[in-house]
């Protein structure tokens, strides 16, 4: 009886350890693929920088997520961010697709998206494979100009529908991507800002497959792309 008590506790602390090191390695369903539109940062954070943000859509980070709660695993066990392994041609190349667009450090900010997101897929994506496939995917979708072909380009006064916005992307991707939006600070305005437009890939960060449609926007309330 007490060989079997014994053997049970060890196959439970057995399957515990194996729990955590599952959720601390980073066990994920698939990758959000996240674009920002840098005006809306500037207007929606006080600390930007830049004073004339940049016009086009530049890189926010490749996210491993979980469909039951899409900002985990973060910040996962693994080596840490090293600059080294991003070889000065690639660095060159993320400088634009994937710039610092707040305060300017770009390094600073691919190591801080290293360590919370990346550190969870280096299974499948080590270091230099995932800014590598990072700027594979804004080359291959660039939001900017697919809105631009649909006549969606920056506007102070104009408003869009959610699907007016998805729709161009949805054609010319032939997926369906997610839309993140941010409410103008200290305004009572009956509008919502285009912050961020989510392009979802599988397990392997090589399909791009459709989006869950998660918190992003408000329902109902117009957006303004500007
Ligand atoms: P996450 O940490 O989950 O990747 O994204 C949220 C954070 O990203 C926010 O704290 C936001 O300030 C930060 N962020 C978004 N864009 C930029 C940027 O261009 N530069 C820096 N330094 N942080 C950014």
């Amino acid at each position: 009886m007490a060989m079997l008590k014994s053997s049970l506790a060890l196959l439970v602390l057995a399957f515990a350890f194996f729990f955590c090191y599952v959720m601390s390695s980073g066990s994920y369903d698939y990758f959000q693929f996240v674009q920002q539109w840098p005006p809306t940062n500037c207007r929606v954070r006080t600390k930007c920088s830049n004073p004339r943000p940049l016009q086009y859509f530049t890189i926010h980070g490749l996210w491993p997520s979980n469909y039951s709660n899409p900002k985990m695993p973060s910040n996962c066990i693994g080596s840490q961010f090293n600059e080294s392994k991003v070889y000065p041609r690639l660095r060159s190349k993320l400088r634009i697709s994937w710039p610092d667009v707040e305060s300017g450090n770009d390094t600073k900010f691919w190591g801080d998206e290293w360590n919370k997101h990346g550190t969870c897929s280096q299974r499948i994506l080590n270091q230099f494979q995932y800014f590598e496939r990072s700027q594979q995917m804004w080359r291959s979708y660039n939001i900017t100009n697919i809105l631009k072909k649909a006549q969606i380009v920056p506007n102070a006064t104009q408003t869009w529908s959610y699907s007016d916005i998805v729709s161009p992307i949805k054609t010319a991707t032939n997926r369906t991507p997610l839309l993140r939006c941010k409410s103008q600070p200290k305004s009572q305005a009956n509008f919502q800002l285009l912050h961020e437009v989510v392009l979802c890939f599988d397990y392997n960060a090589l399909v791009h497959i459709d989006c869950n449609r998660t918190a992003g926007c408000w329902n109902n309330v117009d957006i303004k792309f500007q």
